[in-house]
């Protein structure tokens, strides 16, 4: 389905790249290195890109809202270019943004997803907790519980979330928890957790140490009789209730809370990939027309060229199937192959296999921190990962196309 795409830039889109590309050159790039090393979230880059009018609500919604789709997926390809775990740390907020977004009502949505981006002076993150330590693919199984008290209004949230991005660090915690257990993913909601909780029943746990996206902070949230107003759930109690009860009554959910976020994410997550790709692609096609071996560029092999004109070709497919997703859901066009999917899986696979490439174009330099193609290859590998393995994009793309329920 792609009636009416179209992948020539506007001139507005033709301007956002080549600002955020500056942006990339001058700021994400030089202290990509630095922050990999350090492994800490990259305050001073994220309060530059606030400054620079990058890391604000208003500029996500601006992309997220570009009618023709593309405006979110080319920003994350030109952050991701500059280095994966900076620009990370830079749009992690949006992922918890976008679960607002899906879920929330118009005045949550004012309220709570400003205070997850703060100011320039004073910047803030948000964090999107879904995983557990025995539910990760499994999203239906989330053992984390939200129990009502009524007479307090009152939701009490009890369990350990994992691998958060911005865990603990952020403003505002969006939390996805079971209300009712025996409905698995459709008994689940989300609800927002402002700032105030943090170390009133919301603390982080460990904080992992990663083979990539270093300067991006991955840890544990614990949650312990969090008593949460029922003005944090997001959508409302009446809005669950009526859910709840429709499933109940064995009719379908509108939405399950966690998946409807991933969805529309997939195909920005892919774009982040094409990012980290291309980077490796152009450091190492720059190298090869400049190492010289047996008196000549090593361009002048084809064993070396050709690497780079498959690199380049998988590169831009993988593009071209994330600017379908991301058009087809702008458009609220139904993926009815898995598209979204199909974008993430590629491009993630892309980003590992190009970034592989890089290294062997580079020889020793690129196996060495002295050069950034090593660094991109720890990075691209979390593609295959988060937001969905590339195991369970191939299970979501083969139960589309057939209809059948492959396990
Ligand atoms: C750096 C990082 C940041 C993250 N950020 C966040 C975040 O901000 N918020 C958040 O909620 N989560 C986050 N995650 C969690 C991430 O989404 C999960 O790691 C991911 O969904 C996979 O879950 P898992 O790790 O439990 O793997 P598992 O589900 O245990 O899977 C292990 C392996 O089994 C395969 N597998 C599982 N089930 C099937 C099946 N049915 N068919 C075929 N293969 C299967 C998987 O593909 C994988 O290869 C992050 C993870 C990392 C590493």
């Amino acid at each position: 389905m792609t009636d009416g795409f179209n992948a020539a830039l506007t001139e507005d889109q033709q301007t956002l790249v080549k600002w955020l590309h500056e942006f990339s050159t001058d700021v994400i790039r030089p202290a990509a290195a630095e922050w990999d090393e350090r492994e800490e979230t990259p305050w001073p880059i994220i309060q530059e890109a606030a400054k620079a009018g990058i890391y604000s609500m208003e500029f996500f919604g601006q992309q997220w809202f570009d009618p023709t789709g593309l405006g979110i997926v080319l920003a994350m390809e030109e952050l991701f270019w500059g280095d994966a775990g900076i620009a990370l740390s830079i749009v992690g907020t949006t992922l918890a943004s976008a679960a607002i977004l899906g879920n929330g009502t118009g005045e949550q949505i004012g309220e709570f997803i400003p205070q997850m981006f703060g100011d320039e002076k004073d910047v803030k993150l948000g964090c999107l907790c879904v995983s557990e330590p025995n539910a990760g693919s499994d999203v239906s199984s989330l053992k984390t519980r939200a129990e009502y008290d009524e007479a307090n209004d009152t939701w009490i949230l009890n369990g350990v979330k994992t691998w958060a991005t911005n865990g603990g660090i952020a403003d505002g915690h969006v939390v996805v928890a079971s209300v009712d257990p025996s409905l698995a993913a459709r008994g689940q909601a989300s609800f927002f957790v402002p700032a105030e909780f943090k170390g009133k029943g919301l603390a982080q746990g460990q904080k992992f140490k990663k083979h990539g996206i270093r300067a991006s902070h991955t840890a544990e949230v614990v949650l312990d009789d969090l008593r949460l107003p029922g003005k944090y759930l997001l959508g409302g109690k009446d809005k669950l209730d009526e859910r709840m009860a429709r499933v109940r009554e064995g009719k379908r959910s509108g939405s399950q809370a966690a998946m409807a976020t991933f969805e529309a994410s997939r195909p920005a997550v892919a774009a982040q990939a094409v990012g980290v790709a291309r980077a490796a692609y152009d450091y190492s096609l720059e190298y090869a027309k400049t190492r010289e071996q047996f008196k000549r560029p090593i361009i002048q092999n084809q064993a070396i060229a050709f690497k780079l004109a498959d690199m380049k070709t998988r590169i831009d497919a993988a593009r071209l199937l994330t600017w379908r997703a991301a058009w087809m859901g702008r458009n609220q066009i139904p993926f009815t192959a898995g598209e979204g999917s199909m974008s993430k899986v590629f491009a993630g696979e892309t980003a590992v296999w190009v970034t592989e490439q890089a290294i062997q174009i580079l020889g020793g330099n690129g196996y060495t921190r002295e050069y950034p193609v090593e660094r991109m290859h720890r990075d691209a590998k979390i593609y295959t990962i988060f937001e969905g393995t590339s195991e369970i994009q191939r299970l979501i793309i083969s139960r589309a196309i057939s209809g059948v329920k492959i396990a």
